[in-house]
C-alpha cells in the first residue's frame, strides 16, 4: 500500500483526502515511478475547484515530479528500475508515493540536477522555454511585461529573460516580492497594489510600451495587460488565477493597437516527444550551467497538499513550491 491524494468531488481544498492505495501497475508502454519530489502548480487548483474537468472522479492530482523508475512496462525501451526521472505530463495523480504514467512523458535526468530542483521546474520551466523562446522567440532587446514574476514561472522567467537579454517588468504584490523578482534578473517591477500599472509601463518605456504581456492572472488584468502593449504587440494569456478571461469582444484588439492574442498551454507546445525533448534539453541547459536556478520558497508533506494550495491560491508563495512523499 502507498499514499496518495484523491479528491471525490470539486471545491475546497478540503476536498483533498489523504489515502492508502495498492499503486498500479505499469501497463503497455507504461512506467511507474518512486516519486522524490512533487511539483506543486496553479493548473492543481484547476482541476480541484472543476475549473478544468477531472477526466473522472474520484481522481488523483497533480502532473508534475521527479523520482526513480520503480517497475517498467511491456514496450519501453528508454527507462529502466532504477533511472532518475522527472516529468510534467500525463494523467493526474502526481501526489502520491508512485505515480503510474506513459512512458513518452518521461524524461532521464542529467546527473546534476536534484529531484526537488526538478519537481519544481518541469512543469513551470518548460512553460518558461516556450512562452519565451517558441510562443514569442526573444532575441534580446525586447521589453516584456510579466505577471506574478516572484511566483514559481515567474521566478524562471526573470532569470532566463535576463540571460536572454530581455527587459522584463514583473508585476509583484509586496516589495518583498519585488526584491525577490528584481534578484532573479526582472528589470523593474511594479506593485500593482500600489502602482498604476499602465502608467509605470509608459514611465519605464518612455512611452513605448511593450512587445509581449505575458499574463496568467486572467479575468482582473486582461484590459491592463492590452493597454501595456505596443501597437501589433502580443498579448499572451496564459492562465487564470483571478479566474478566466471570458465574453471577449474580439473588436478590442482593434481599438489597442492592431493587438495579436494567444491562449497557449504545455500540452500544445510539448506534445510530441521530439518536442519534449528538444525543450527538456534547452532548459536542462540552463540550470546546468547556472543561468537559471530553481528557488524552492515552500517545502510541505503529501498530507500538507491542501495546507501548500491554500497558500498558493492565497499569494502567499514565492518561487517554486514541492510535496515531499
Ligand atoms: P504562482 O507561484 O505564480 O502563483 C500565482 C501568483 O499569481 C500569486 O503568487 C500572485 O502573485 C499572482 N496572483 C495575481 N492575482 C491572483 C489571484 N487573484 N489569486 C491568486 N494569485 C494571484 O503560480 P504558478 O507558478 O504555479 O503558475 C503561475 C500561472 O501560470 C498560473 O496562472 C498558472 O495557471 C499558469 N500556468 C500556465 C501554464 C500553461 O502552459 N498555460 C503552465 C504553467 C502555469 P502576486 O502576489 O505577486 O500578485
Amino acid at each position: 500500500m502507498a499514499k496518495r491524494i484523491q479528491f471525490s468531488r470539486t471545491g475546497g481544498p478540503e476536498v483533498l483526502e489523504l489515502i492508502e492505495a495498492e499503486p498500479s501497475s505499469p501497463g503497455t508502454g507504461e512506467v511507474r515511478i518512486r516519486n522524490r519530489a512533487v511539483g506543486l502548480n496553479f493548473i492543481d487548483i484547476y482541476f480541484r475547484t472543476g475549473l478544468y474537468p477531472a477526466p473522472s472522479l474520484p481522481s488523483g492530482l497533480g502532473t508534475e515530479g521527479a523520482g526513480v523508475v520503480d517497475a517498467v512496462g511491456e514496450g519501453v525501451s528508454h527507462l529502466k528500475p532504477g533511472d532518475r526521472v522527472a516529468y510534467a505530463q500525463g494523467p493526474l495523480g502526481a501526489y502520491a508515493e508512485y505515480h503510474t504514467l506513459p512512458a513518452d512523458k518521461v524524461v532521464v535526468l542529467p546527473d546534476g540536477i536534484e529531484f526537488e530542483t526538478a519537481a519544481g521546474c518541469m512543469l513551470k520551466g518548460l512553460t518558461v522555454q516556450y512562452l519565451l523562446r517558441q510562443t514569442y522567440p526573444l532575441e534580446g532587446g525586447e521589453t516584456i511585461l510579466f505577471h506574478a514574476a516572484a511566483g514559481g514561472v515567474g521566478s524562471i522567467a526573470c532569470q532566463w529573460a535576463r540571460e536572454l537579454g530581455v527587459k522584463l517588468i514583473g508585476t509583484v504584490s509586496s516589495r518583498e516580492k519585488a526584491d525577490l523578482a528584481e534578484k532573479n534578473g526582472a528589470w523593474a517591477t511594479i506593485d500593482y497594489t500600489k502602482e498604476d500599472v499602465v502608467e509605470r509601463v509608459r514611465e519605464l518605456t518612455n512611452g513605448e510600451m511593450c512587445d509581449v504581456v505575458y499574463d496568467s492572472v486572467g479575468k482582473d488584468t486582461w484590459e491592463t495587460s492590452l493597454d501595456c502593449l505596443k501597437k501589433r504587440g502580443l498579448m499572451v494569456s496564459f492562465g487564470n488565477a483571478s479566474g478566466p478571461v471570458e465574453n471577449v469582444n474580439i473588436g478590442i484588439l482593434n481599438q489597442k493597437g492592431s493587438l495579436y492574442v494567444t491562449r497557449p498551454s504545455l500540452n500544445g507546445y510539448a506534445d510530441t516527444r521530439e518536442r519534449l525533448e528538444m525543450m527538456c534539453n534547452d532548459l536542462f541547459g540552463v540550470l546546468e550551467s547556472g543561468k537559471v536556478r530553481i528557488d524552492i520558497g515552500q517545502r510541505y508533506s503529501l498530507a500538507e497538499a491542501a495546507k501548500a494550495q491554500e497558500a498558493l491560491a492565497g499569494r502567499k508563495t514565492t518561487g517554486s513550491t514541492i510535496l515531499l512523499p
